[in-house]
C-alpha cells in the first residue's frame, strides 16, 4: 500500500462537494471575496447561536455589510446550549424559504460550532441550497462531513446532506474559543485510532476464506481513505495536543486534520473511515442525554471516553485467544436468535426508538446460519495472531493514549462526565448492537467471549480509573 501523506489540497481534491477550505488568521476578510467567487449575486442569510454570534457572527456581518454585499436576514438561537434538535432545522428552513422567495438566490452561512453547522447544513440541504461554514472551534469533525448528526423524535440520527461548499476558518477565533470545545475536536480526532484498529478488523474478517460471503458489516481498507485519515494521524495528535491550551499552531492542524476526516467521508460516502466503536459508546450517551453539571456532555468528550473504553476492551479481548468452536455451537458464541432478541430488548429498555432501531441492526449483523458463523469462528482463530499483529501496530498502549488524551484535555476518567465505571463498561453491549459495521465489538461476539472481555475490564486495575 503507498502511505504517502497527502496534501491538504490533495484530500480537498478527493472531496465532491466542498470546494474551499481556508484555514488562516484574518480570513474573516476575505468572506466578500469568497462570497463572489463562490456564490456570485447571492444574498447572505447568516445563522448564529448567542455565543458564536458574539465571538464571530457580528463581525462577519459587519464585513458583509461594509462590503456593499447584500444581507436577506439574520437568526440567532436564544439560550445558553442549544441541542441539535431536528425542531431547529425546521426553524431555519422557514426562515432561508422565507428569504428565498425575495431574494435572487440565497447562501446561507453557518457561524458557530458543530451543532449551529449541522442544523444549517441540513436546513440548506433541503432548499437545495449549497452553504458556507464559518467555524468558530476546533471541535468536531462533522464541520466538512456529509451529513448532519441531529436528535429526531430522541434518536440520535445522521440524517444525509451536502457538506459545505465553502469553509473559511479565522485560526485567532478557533483559539479564543473556549479550551473545551478544543479539547472535544482532539477527543474526536482520537477516535479515529480506533476507527483505523476497527477498520484493520473488518478488513482481516472480510478477506477470510471458506466463507460462502463475507461476515455482515466487514469491508476491505480503501487505500484512499486510509491515507487521508489514518497514516497522518499518530503526528497530527500529537501537534494537536495543546490546542486547548491555546497554541495557535495545535489549533490548526486540528482543525485542518478534521477537516481532512470530512473529506474522507465526501469520498468515501460511508463513515468507516472515520468512525468505529467508539462512536457508538458516543451515540448511547446522547441518546441518554448525557450531561454534567447541568450542561450537555460534548460530542468529543464522549467519544474520548468511548476511545478509552475501546482501546481497553481491545486490548483485554487480545489478552486472551479464544477458545476453538466446540461441536454444536450456535451463532455469537451460544446464542439463539431468541436469546439475543431478548438481551437487545433488555439493553434497550426505556429507549423505544433506539430499541427498534437496535433490534433491525442486530438481525441484520445476526449470523442465522450455524455453520457459517462455526467458520466465521474457526477462520478468525486462524488469523488470531496476525489480527493482533496488525492491530497493535496501530494501537497506543492504553496508558499512552489516556496520557495523550490528559495532556489534550479531554476527560480521562468517567466521573469527569457525570459517568461511572460501570455504566462506560456496561454500554459497550449497547454499542455492539446499534450499527452495522463490524469492530472489535463484534469479533469478541462473534468470537463467544463478548462477557469475558467486560468482566476482565471489571476486574483491572488499570482502566478506566
Ligand atoms: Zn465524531
Amino acid at each position: 500500500m503507498n502511505t504517502t501523506v497527502p496534501t491538504v489540497t490533495a484530500c480537498l481534491a478527493a472531496a465532491d462537494q466542498t470546494k474551499a477550505m481556508i484555514v488562516r488568521e484574518g480570513v474573516l476578510a476575505e468572506i466578500p471575496s469568497l462570497l463572489e467567487a463562490y456564490f456570485p449575486g447571492a444574498a447572505v442569510f447568516l445563522a448564529a447561536d448567542e455565543n458564536t454570534f458574539r465571538a464571530a457572527g457580528s463581525a462577519v456581518l459587519e464585513i458583509i455589510q461594509d462590503s456593499g454585499a447584500a444581507v436577506a436576514g439574520t437568526y440567532v438561537f436564544p439560550g445558553r446550549w442549544i441541542h441539535a434538535e431536528y425542531g431547529h432545522v425546521e426553524i431555519l428552513r422557514e426562515k432561508f424559504h422565507q428569504e428565498r422567495e425575495s431574494s435572487r438566490s440565497l447562501v446561507p452561512l453557518a457561524v458557530g460550532a458543530g451543532t449551529i453547522n449541522d442544523l444549517v447544513k441540513r436546513a440548506a440541504s433541503e432548499l437545495g441550497l449549497p452553504y458556507f461554514c464559518i467555524p468558530t472551534a476546533a471541535s468536531v469533525d462533522g464541520y466538512t462531513a456529509y451529513g448532519a448528526s441531529l436528535l429526531c423524535e430522541g434518536f440520535k440520527q445522521t440524517l444525509p446532506c451536502e457538506a459545505p461548499l465553502v469553509v473559511a476558518a479565522d485560526t485567532a477565533i478557533l483559539t479564543a474559543a473556549p479550551a473545551f470545545l478544543s479539547s472535544s475536536g482532539f477527543g474526536d480526532l482520537a477516535g479515529k485510532i480506533i476507527a483505523g484498529t476497527d477498520w484493520i478488523i473488518a478488513d482481516s474478517v472480510f478477506a477470510l476464506g471458506g466463507m460462502e460471503k463475507p461476515a455482515p458489516g466487514t469491508a476491505a481498507v480503501d487505500p484512499k481513505a486510509w491515507n487521508m485519515v489514518q497514516i497522518p494521524l499518530k503526528n497530527e495528535l500529537a501537534r494537536s495536543a495543546g490546542a486547548a491550551r491555546g497554541d495557535r499552531e495545535g489549533v490548526k492542524t486540528l482543525f485542518e486534520s478534521l477537516g481532512i476526516t470530512g473529506f474522507a467521508l465526501q469520498y468515501m460516502k460511508d463513515s468507516r473511515a472515520i468512525s468505529g466503536c467508539e462512536h457508538m459508546w458516543s451515540h448511547v450517551w446522547e441518546m441518554e442525554n448525557l450531561s454534567f453539571r447541568g450542561a450537555p456532555v460534548t460530542h468529543g468528550h464522549k467519544v474520548a471516553l468511548g476511545t478509552l473504553a475501546a482501546a481497553a476492551f481491545t486490548e483485554c479481548l487480545f489478552a486472551e485467544k479464544p477458545d476453538p468452536p466446540a461441536g454444536g455451537t450456535k451463532p455469537g458464541g451460544g446464542l439463539s436468535w431468541a436469546d439475543r432478541e431478548t438481551a437487545v430488548r433488555r439493553a434497550f429498555a426505556g429507549l423505544d426508538r433506539a430499541m427498534e432501531a437496535a433490534l433491525k441492526t442486530s438481525r441484520a449483523k445476526f449470523m442465522e446460519d450455524g455453520e457459517q458463523s462455526r467458520r466465521l469462528r474457526g477462520g478468525i482463530l486462524d488469523h488470531w495472531e496476525n489480527i493482533k499483529k496488525a492491530v497493535f501496530e496501530k494501537l497506543p498502549p492504553y496508558g499512552e493514549l489516556r496520557q495523550l488524551l490528559k495532556e489534550a484535555g479531554c476527560p480521562v476518567t468517567p466521573a469527569e462526565t457525570g459517568l461511572t465505571r460501570e455504566r462506560v463498561i456496561a454500554t459497550a453491549r449497547k454499542a455492539q448492537m446499534m450499527r452495522n459495521r463490524f469492530t472489535v465489538l463484534d469479533l469478541a461476539f462473534e468470537t463467544g467471549v463478548f462477557e469475558d472481555v467486560l468482566k476482565r475490564m471489571e476486574n483491572s486495575d488499570t482502566y478506566l480509573v
